[in-house]
């Protein structure tokens, strides 16, 4: 964990989040400015601001995790983004995987997760 990390302190309950999501490992939760309805941001829990600062054994379930988020939300169209680094447009200095869902053109988003 580390001291000044937004996304540590989501972990630890300090700052409110919708959570989506725990384990040991792993947590995913609602992202706070949504590029779209279901925006979610999935996380190791072991603090590192870049993938490669991140032990394999945190990261395994991470994919996994935003597999069954794209299964419970019935999205079959949506982004999985993470990013490394300010030229990459990181904002949070802790690895996040962003799942972003697309519209379906026929029947709209048609997934389930509340509105912030
Ligand atoms: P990045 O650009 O670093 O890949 O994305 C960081 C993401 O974290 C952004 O989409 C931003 O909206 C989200 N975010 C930043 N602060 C918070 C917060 O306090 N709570 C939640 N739920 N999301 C946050």
């Amino acid at each position: 964990m580390a001291a000044n990390c937004i996304f540590c302190k989501i972990i630890k309950g300090e700052i409110p989040s919708m959570k989506i999501f725990e384990s040991e490992k792993t947590l995913a939760f609602l992202d706070i400015n949504p590029l779209s309805l279901g925006h979610a941001l999935v996380i190791p829990k072991h603090h590192g601001a870049k993938l490669t600062d991140i032990p394999d054994d945190q990261l395994s379930e991470v994919l996994p995790v935003a597999s069954k988020i794209a299964k419970a939300t019935g999205s079959d169209q949506y982004n999985i983004l993470q990013n490394n680094g300010r030229m990459a447009h990181q904002v949070v200095d802790h690895v996040h995987f962003h799942f972003i869902p697309k519209p379906n053109e026929q029947e709209g988003l048609g997934i389930g997760w509340p509105q912030q």
